[in-house]
């Protein structure tokens, strides 16, 4: 697992006291990986106005699934000292300066403090809560995607530990671009394309669950 940079360890609960203001220098826009899943991929299509295949393709690194980041380290959707993207930012850059890691799923998460630029004017203090925190960057309407893909994706790899052929079904394409495997009518409203999405991924899931593995069928037929 990745070491996060903290300055202050993994302890607070969302009941924890925390308060940040943000000093607006957009130092913590620089030199950062900010991965994106299928729903953070599309509230930044739906924000930008543009396909999630355009936006996996212009804006995200397709090694690790990161926003692609401009020679001088900013964040290519970095606007002077402010996010050209702000309505569809990622979980990643809400949270900041906190770090979020759960250990299992269920299991309650706990929150850190990311190092910040020595230069930054934002403040840390204890003016509420870390929940508060959350709710007012929008992380609530995160919760019920994060969920749907995850569950999807634990399917997909029970069925590979049960070494059905998953073949051209269900690519990365399906997974990663909601877009190109909606088709046409994929929905604009972000809430409405991420259910239309987990709901193809579920039947495409469904038709192999129900097929016999590879070792069941001797290696003949499916994605075998
Ligand atoms: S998406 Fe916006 S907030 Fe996040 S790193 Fe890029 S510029 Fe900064």
């Amino acid at each position: 697992m990745r070491r996060l940079p903290l300055q202050a360890p993994l302890e607070r609960t969302r009941e924890s006291a925390f308060s940040y203001v943000c000093g607006g220098c957009g130092s913590c826009c620089y030199n950062k990986s900010v991965s994106v899943s299928p729903y953070e991929l599309l509230r930044l299509a739906r924000a930008l106005g543009l396909s999630t295949t355009l936006v996996l393709e212009t804006y995200v690194s397709p090694e690790d699934m990161s926003l692609r980041r401009r020679d001088d380290g900013s964040c290519v959707f970095l606007r002077g000292a402010a996010c050209g993207v702000h309505a569809g930012r990622p979980a990643a850059c809400r949270v900041f300066p906190l770090a979020e890691v759960q250990a299992a799923p269920g299991a309650q998460a706990l929150y850190g403090e990311l190092r910040r630029s020595l230069a930054s004017p934002g403040r840390v203090g204890e003016e509420g809560t870390v929940g508060e925190f959350l709710e007012r960057q929008g992380l609530a309407a995160f919760d019920a995607p994060f969920a749907a893909y995850r569950a999807v994706l634990e399917r997909l790899v029970r069925l590979l530990e049960t070494d059905h052929g998953l073949e051209s079904e269900l690519g990365p394409e399906m997974w990663i671009d909601a877009d190109a495997a909606l088709g046409a009518g994929a929905p604009e409203d972000p809430e409405e394309a991420w259910r239309r999405h987990v709901a193809l991924i579920e039947r495409a899931l469904a038709g192999l669950e129900a097929a016999p593995s590879c070792d069941e069928s001797g290696g003949v037929g499916g994605g075998c």
